[in-house]
């Protein structure tokens, strides 16, 4: 049935909403679409819901594609669960906790994999079980520290989650491949143009984990690729190096495993020669001679520690840059004996100023987390006295020792030594993650295998922001008169317009716009019509602009010419077809 504007529960607004920062946001509140209830909170009002429903339905059909199983765990949660595994604590304030009348705790589920790995557990006990993999399509509850541009970072908002359940690593790399592979099909459908990055493992390790960036300048993601295509990843996750092993001292032990992510000898002499060619033409290689090195740590508590490596001379250059940065105090407070005295010194992992291999373990230490959890600035001068090395200057690390965002730029060396990387802004749209068996161990979910000896399950978790996913697009196609929606999700095929006055006085154009909307709704097309009477033809003009269903189809005064005229929203483009051909052209 058409959505008829003179009984639809729409009312638009002519000003925007105060509290609405961004333009797509702005729209859709204006256009009808949503309503804010509190922060972070939305009602879906009837032209919205059309919107958000033909995301689901997207995403319905993919991973229902993959064999995937729907169905909806509550959203009221009990507490143990998530104590098992530690979330309880672990989200800290983003979990809405409550209580019910005999003092039980409970929560408001901010993501499900407890749920569902207890519920494979209850269910199923058998390596014939398996593999599965389970969905469901539900509201979601993040106390959210900064709500942010509406439907984008809601504290309730629409997601999809799924889970995968295996018993070998190799069919979680399977699972996880159905799902990636589902994922390229809904944002394609969705008319995203969007990267896939290496993410961040996060809190509950796990091994593998990607996201699906949104590329867009209103992203609150950065992420970094190369020109080749062969590197991209979230800034979180560019470099990821092995927590390494902390003796005593607090020092990392002699030996490291390498690891593709460690960044090594061969690491800084590429950002050497990709930031600081040298000045006689040739390209540094490891067995060059670097002049006043000086290394500042910056720990974790903020106490910074001034390291020098290299032959000690005249330090003006670099100590004004350091002053800059550090203050005064701990560039002039730097002696030479202090750099002979100190433990790295003894310990081997400094040593003369030549990029040889002993300064590999040197960068390791800059980059091990339990020690370089704050900052490092590395700078140094080449025999000729010009400043050459600033790998690490002035960038932060995690506690889990990956280079934050913002801090890693343009023209840094890709990792996979493919070019260098340049940075840009997206938004998160979907993460997949190789849980691993983390879950199943928490919760004791185990199969009998084919000799019938318990193992482990094995998972994967799989998610989409489906409402993220609304507020995205409308960011994405809108222009200064309104919103533009992609045929894919728009909450009507087309938008007829009656622009009669009243049934009485105009009955032809109103009887005219009743049949076309009828047709094409026998033609199988979803119809917005406005057949409102005693409203001005420049209202519903505008009001079609605003809520820019693609193609807007209207009836009026030159009906008495037998034309109607046919708008495309997108292009604005507009033409006056005969009437009777008017089902051929809208089709
Ligand atoms: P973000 O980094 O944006 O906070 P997240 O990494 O915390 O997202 P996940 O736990 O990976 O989110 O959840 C899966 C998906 O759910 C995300 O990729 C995103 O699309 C969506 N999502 C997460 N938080 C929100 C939110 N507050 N509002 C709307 N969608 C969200
Ligand atoms: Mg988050
Ligand atoms: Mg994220
Ligand atoms: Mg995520």
């Amino acid at each position: 049935m058409a959505m008829r504007m003179s009984s639809l529960f729409l009312r638009t607004l002519r000003e925007d909403p105060a509290d609405a920062e961004l333009p797509g946001h702005r729209l859709l509140v204006r256009a009808g679409y949503v309503r804010r209830a509190a922060p972070g909170i939305y009602t879906w009002l009837p032209l919205g819901l059309r919107v958000l429903r033909k995301v689901e339905a997207i995403v319905r059909e993919e991973m229902d594609a993959i064999g995937a199983q729907e169905l909806t765990f509550p959203a009221l949660l009990p507490r143990e669960p998530y104590e098992a595994t530690n979330r309880w604590t672990e989200y800290g304030d983003n979990i809405f906790r409550l209580q019910d009348r005999k003092g039980g705790d409970y929560l408001l589920g901010p993501t499900h994999e407890e749920m569902f790995t207890l519920a494979v557990k209850d269910m199923f006990g058998s390596y014939k079980d398996l593999p599965l993999s389970l969905y469901q399509i539900q509201n979601k509850y993040r106390d959210e520290a900064r709500p942010r541009a509406g439907l984008l970072r809601g504290r309730e908002f629409v997601m999809k989650d799924s889970y995968s359940f295996d018993v070998s690593d190799e069919g979680l790399q399977a699972s996880y491949a159905a799902h990636r592979a589902a994922y390229v099909k809904i944002f394609d459908r969705l008319g995203f143009e969007y990267v896939i990055v290496k993410a961040q493992s996060g809190a509950m390790g796990g091994s593998a984990s990607e996201e699906f960036l949104a590329v867009s300048a209103i992203g609150e993601d950065t992420f970094v690729r190369n020109d080749a295509g062969t590197y991209a990843a979230n800034v979180e996750a560019v470099v990821v190096p092995q927590a390494e092993p902390v003796d005593a001292s607090g020092l990392p032990a002699a030996h490291v495993e390498d690891t593709p992510d460690t960044p090594t000898i061969e690491t800084l002499v590429a950002s050497l020669n990709a930031n600081h060619p040298r000045q006689d033409g040739r390209e540094w290689t490891a067995s060059d001679t670097l002049k006043n090195v000086i290394v500042v740590l910056v720990h974790p508590d903020g106490t910074r520690e001034p390291l020098a490596i290299g032959v000690p001379g005249d330090r003006e250059v670099d100590a004004k840059r350091l002053e800059a940065q550090v203050g005064p105090a701990e560039v002039t407070a730097f002696e030479e004996k202090d750099f002979a005295a100190h433990p790295m010194l003894a310990k081997g992992y400094i040593g003369p100023g030549v990029l040889g291999e002993e300064r590999e373990s040197k960068i390791r230490y800059l980059l091990d987390p339990s020690i370089a959890a704050g900052s490092a600035w590395v700078t140094g001068a080449d025999e000729h006295g010009k400043h050459v090395l600033d790998l690490v200057l002035g960038r932060d690390f995690t506690a889990d020792g990956t280079i934050q965002a913002a801090e890693v730029r343009d023209g840094d060396p890709s990792p996979d030594g493919n070019g260098v990387l340049h940075t840009a802004r997206g938004i998160e749209m979907g993460h997949i993650f190789q849980l691993g068996r983390k879950f199943a161990e928490a919760l004791d979910l185990k199969v009998l295998d084919e000799n019938g000896k318990l193992v482990t399950v094995t998972m994967g978790s799989y998610g989409v922001g489906v409402s993220r996913a609304v507020a995205a697009i409308a960011e994405d196609n809108l222009d200064d008169i309104g919103l533009c929606w992609p045929r894919a999700v728009t909450p009507a095929d087309v938008h007829v317009v009656a622009t009669g006055k009243n049934r009485d006085r105009d009955g032809d154009v109103f009887a005219k716009a009743d049949e076309i909307t009828a047709a094409l709704e026998a033609a199988g097309l979803e119809v917005l019509y406005d057949d409102r009477e005693k409203v001005s033809p420049g209202v519903k003009f505008k009001d079609s602009e605003l809520i820019g269903i693609p193609t807007i189809v209207i009836v009026g005064k030159s009906l008495e010419n037998g034309v109607i005229e046919i708008k495309d929203r997108r292009s604005g483009e507009r033409r006056e077809v005969a009437v009777d051909s008017a089902l051929d052209e809208v089709l």
